[in-house]
């Protein structure tokens, strides 16, 4: 059953979204060959608690950590460790939700450490763009395969990386994961109308190489199965006759990568506007 939310709802929604964007900035100011996984972990938890926030992930069918935090040809689920140090060359993907005022909200960010092959940034813009893309067909009127469609043949058709089939977006609310499932591949005109009110985490998760994942024995880290990278980013989007909004607010991590020296940026949110 998909839950339509009212106008004061995406305003929580909205509110939720900036501390998990927050966050993000905060781990975009961090990153940095030598850092690890639970240092960006601590760092994510405590400016989360600090808004009166509590990390959406933290305790999520037994998930351990606030951020889940991908490096390399980790696609989703990483979980976030001491031991987890990122070197130059790294790309990870960071993955957050809070929880504020009875509403989850959920964005996630690939981040490049020091100097990335031209080959890997690359897949990270076009993922980046892939979103935006998808951001764009998710209008009152369109279908769910639209979304997917686009993405799909952005990224597949244009590019030849493989789009992850077994993890899609979804409706996002009162509960981390709401119906509708947001596949990021489908057909024009396919699928669930979207109707005024649906909010939903729209997040392509793209691998440079084949589509394939598998899931690491500690039962969540998923990779790709030819050890590739892949990379991840998402938004959480409110569709509304009015437009949609993008309530996730990525220009705040931009912001942060364009001062920090140990990452290239890969912002595109610029070109697209
Ligand atoms: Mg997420
Ligand atoms: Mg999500």
């Amino acid at each position: 059953m998909v839950y339509y939310k009212t106008d004061e709802e995406i305003e929580l929604l909205r509110q939720s979204n900036l501390v998990v964007c927050k966050a993000l900035a905060l781990v975009g100011s961090m990153i940095r060959p030598g850092i690890s996984g639970a240092e960006i972990d601590k760092a994510a938890e405590e400016l989360i608690r600090d808004h009166g926030a509590s990390p959406s992930f933290k305790g999520y069918q037994g998930f351990p950590g606030s951020l889940c935090v991908s490096v390399n040809d980790q696609v989703v689920h990483g979980i976030p460790t001491k031991d987890q140090i990122f070197e130059d060359g790294d790309i990870i993907s960071v993955d957050c939700g809070a929880y504020l005022n009875g509403f989850h909200g959920d964005s996630a960010f690939t981040f490049p450490v020091g100097e990335v092959s031209e080959e890997v940034m690359e897949l990270c813009r076009v993922t980046n763009t892939s979103l935006y893309k998808a951001v764009d067909a998710a209008v009152v009127g369109n279908r769910l395969g639209d979304i997917g469609f686009v993405v799909q043949q952005y990224v597949e058709r244009e590019y030849s990386y493989g789009i992850v089939r077994e993890l899609v977006g979804h409706g996002i609310g009162k509960e981390l994961h709401e119906a509708p499932e947001v596949p990021n591949y489908g057909k024009r005109g396919r699928g669930a109308k979207l109707k005024h009110g649906l909010v939903i985490a729209i997040e392509p998760m793209v691998n440079l190489g084949r589509k394939e994942v598998r899931t690491e024995q500690d039962g969540w880290t998923v990779y790709a199965k030819d050890r590739q990278p892949s990379a991840h980013y998402e938004h959480s989007v409110a569709v509304l006759k009015t437009g949609t909004i993008t309530l996730s607010d990525h220009s705040l991590i931009e912001e942060e990568l364009e001062k920090n020296e140990n990452v290239q940026f890969v912002g595109v949110k610029a070109e697209m506007a």
